[in-house]
């Protein structure tokens, strides 16, 4: 018989693993994100399992990209389907399903077109370009963006992006971008100078914090951009894509609105969900613009990417709006982010000592958190407490994403379950207790 009290057992190979796949990304991979401290491994809706076999309900939405979870049977067939056929072809020719796409998207915005390319910070480019195109002729190239925004991480994208901690070290910045107070028409018509061509926001910013545009913000950019002759362009990278409840945010924040129903950008950005996990990205232009159609304003040679719109990554898009159609997903986005939104109302009623508001519209949704210095649960760490209650979530078995310092962010697939979001507020109810 085995000596019952032999040395330390080895450690199980899963342990090994997760400190092997962590030492690969130690030696090869540029440390340029702050990664948490789990190794995943696989997924299936809206679960992920790490190496170690440990199930975690996804919050996050691998940062409100996954929009029909994990694994999704009917995209993975969309992918077989697709690349049995074809993957790529260069954009010197014609394919079914980047029209098919393109004119998906058109028909949920208005009269447009779309270019397609890879990511968000890209789409964002193309709308700085088409910005500076416009202008041109009139001698006007500047953008305005607002503080707090997050547009992506190329030199464009943090030139264009409202936060200080992106920028440090990476000067000088791209010219032709201000920023401006959100949500602050007065402070808009203010910053307007001889040279500014185009207004870029998000429609809720999420980097930022899950911040709503408001009706009058939306309304009265709108004005302001009809009136001085500029472009109005929305980021709705993360905020898009039925996330709020409706294809656009904007469309959901100004229901209801007197004249809400008329508004119309002039750009829209989009990737994240778009492609549910599959690396897709877009933006719309608008047809009549001030007299020019600025949806043909980039002509033959004047912009392009060589994965722009492949057709396996349109119909993978394809698939998820058919999907989200079928199954009524901006419905239950609505409904079950309204539940999940008094959920965290509750939680604040509950534990006004940790949690201070919800925030944020259908599933992209805030909990803010009170300072570090009034809860003495959370002053014990110089960690910031999204941070505090993320880690702890985790160890629940729960991810969520933290946005600042003071708020954790829900980006759910849009086809979470009722059943698993009220799983998860179970699981955040007792984490957020464990603060109180
Ligand atoms: C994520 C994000 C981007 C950047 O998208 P990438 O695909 O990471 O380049 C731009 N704008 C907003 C609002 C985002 O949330």
């Amino acid at each position: 018989m085995k000596d019952l009290v032999s040395p330390t057992p080895p450690p199980p190979i899963i342990q090994n693993r997760h400190s092997e796949i962590r030492e690969l990304f130690q030696r090869y991979v540029v440390p340029s994100y702050g990664r948490f401290d789990l190794v995943l491994s696989h997924g299936a809706g809206s679960y992920v399992w790490d190496v170690s076999g440990k199930r975690y309900l996804d919050l996050g939405g691998g940062i409100a990209v996954c929009s029909l979870g994990h694994s999704n049977p009917e995209i993975t067939e969309a992918i077989v389907e697709q690349s049995r056929r074809l993957v790529h072809v260069s954009n010197l020719y014609y394919q079914e399903p980047q029209g098919r796409l393109a004119m998906a998207l058109t028909q949920c915005i208005a009269p447009g077109k779309i270019f397609f390319c890879n990511s968000g910070a890209e789409a964002n480019e193309g709308l700085y370009k088409v910005a500076r195109k416009f202008g041109h002729d009139s001698g006007r190239f500047e953008i305005l963006t607002a503080f707090n925004s997050f547009h992506g991480r190329t030199l464009g994208g943090i030139s264009a992006t409202g936060q200080e901690k992106v920028k440090k070290g990476f000067e000088p910045m791209i010219p032709g971008f201000r920023h401006i107070p959100f949500n602050d028409l007065q402070a808009a018509h203010d910053a307007l100078s001889p040279s500014t061509a185009a207004i870029l926001i998000e429609g809720i910013q999420g980097e930022g914090g899950i911040t709503p545009a408001t009706p009058e913000y939306l309304l009265g950019l709108r004005r302001l951009c009809n009136e001085k002759g500029l472009l109005l362009f929305i980021d709705a990278v993360q905020c898009g894509h039925f996330r709020s409840g409706r294809f656009q945010s904007y469309q959901r924040i100004l229901e209801g609105v007197s004249g809400g129903e008329s508004f119309v950008p002039d750009g829209i950005s989009m990737a994240k969900s778009l492609g549910g996990g599959f690396p897709i990205g877009a933006f719309w232009l608008r047809e009549a613009v001030h007299g020019v159609n600025l949806a043909d304003s980039l002509s033959a040679g004047t912009h392009g990417t060589t994965f722009g719109g492949t057709p396996l990554g349109c119909a993978v898009a394809l698939k998820i709006l058919e999907v989200i159609d079928r199954d009524s997903l901006a419905d239950h986005v609505r409904v079950t982010g309204d539940w999940l939104q008094s959920a965290i109302q509750d939680l604040a009623n509950r534990f006004p000592n940790v949690v201070r508001a919800p925030r944020g519209l259908g599933f992209m949704l805030g909990i803010e958190l009170q300072e570090a210095d009034q809860v003495p649960s959370f002053s014990t760490s110089q960690t910031p407490p999204s941070l505090q209650v993320v880690h702890r979530l985790h160890e629940a078995g729960v991810l969520t994403i933290p946005s600042g310092n003071q708020i954790v962010r829900l980006l759910p697939a849009l086809n979470l379950p009722r059943a698993q979001a009220e799983e998860g507020i179970t699981l955040i109810t007792k984490v957020i207790q464990s603060f109180a």
